[in-house]
């Protein structure tokens, strides 16, 4: 990076330029903590992209260090797009406003654990056999421009040998979303986690997103109004239960439009 010595201040406050000496061979900056947990899921094959779930190399207590190291850099972003961070009183906490919305909120999915979903045995006699259908407020964001997409997914089961909890549904259809995602790809990973812990075979995932990447730059498209549809088992082979997994839907919409 070059760096003019012209154009920096006489104040001692200026903070010191990011500088890129340390660079591994992997272009990773040396001595942060993300550096070396990078280093580690490369070592290992794991795959950390932005819709990935890397909890298993986050331990307890490194959130805070990596936060510390994240608001470093959205300073260096910051002071790239020539933001005063000094004086601006909006801009002052920015770069740690940034970092902690990241880690704890719009990506949290990414570094939590799956949420705990004990399940119940469904195998009485009396025990449940129709479709379940739970709908799911969503807040999301597509990786491309980590711009926001939000919506409803409807999650439908035909339950098998256990039941989870109704808002557990929606816990795991947040921690899915709670990452930088395609619509497509986060369609296919609720479905996916939602059968491992329920072990239901026959489910669907219906989602209905805008998308901030189509309305607020690009496109500017009024609505940018995105269906994406996942079916398995049944759902996917059986025209019957097929309909009334969108005839349920439908109930849903009347009662509760999006
Ligand atoms: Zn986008």
């Amino acid at each position: 990076m070059v760096y003019n010595k012209a154009y920096e201040s006489n104040d001692e406050e200026v903070s010191t330029p990011v500088t890129y000496n340390n660079i591994d061979e992997g272009g990773y900056e040396v001595g942060y903590l993300g550096s070396a947990i990078r280093a580690k899921m490369k070592r290992e094959g794991k795959r950390f992209w932005a819709g990935d779930n890397i909890s298993e190399y986050i331990k307890s207590g490194d959130k805070e260090t990596l936060i510390d190291d994240a608001t470093e850099a959205f300073e260096a972003v910051l002071d790239a797009l020539l933001i005063d961070r000094e004086t601006d009183p909006n801009s002052k906490g920015t770069a740690r406003r940034l970092a902690k919305m990241y880690f704890n909120e719009v990506m949290a999915g990414r570094y939590d654990p799956a949420p705990d979903a004990t399940a119940f045995p469904n195998d009485s006699a009396d025990r449940y056999e129709g479709m379940l259908v739970v709908r799911s407020e969503l807040r999301s964001m597509c990786s491309h421009h980590h711009q926001p997409v939000s919506g409803v997914a409807y999650i439908g089961i035909i339950a098998a040998n256990k039941l989870i909890g109704l808002s557990k549904y929606t816990r795991i259809a947040h921690w899915c979303a709670r990452r930088g995602t395609l619509q497509e790809e986060l369609c296919n990973d609720i479905a996916r986690e939602i059968g491992r812990v329920t072990g239901a075979t026959d489910l669907g995932v219906y989602m209905q997103m805008t998308h901030g990447c189509c309305e607020n730059r690009g496109i500017m498209a009024h609505s940018s109004l995105t269906q994406t549809t996942v079916l398995k088992g049944s759902f996917k082979t059986d025209a019957g239960t097929k309909k009334e997994f969108f005839d349920n839907i439908k109930l849903q919409q009347e009662f509760a439009p999006r």
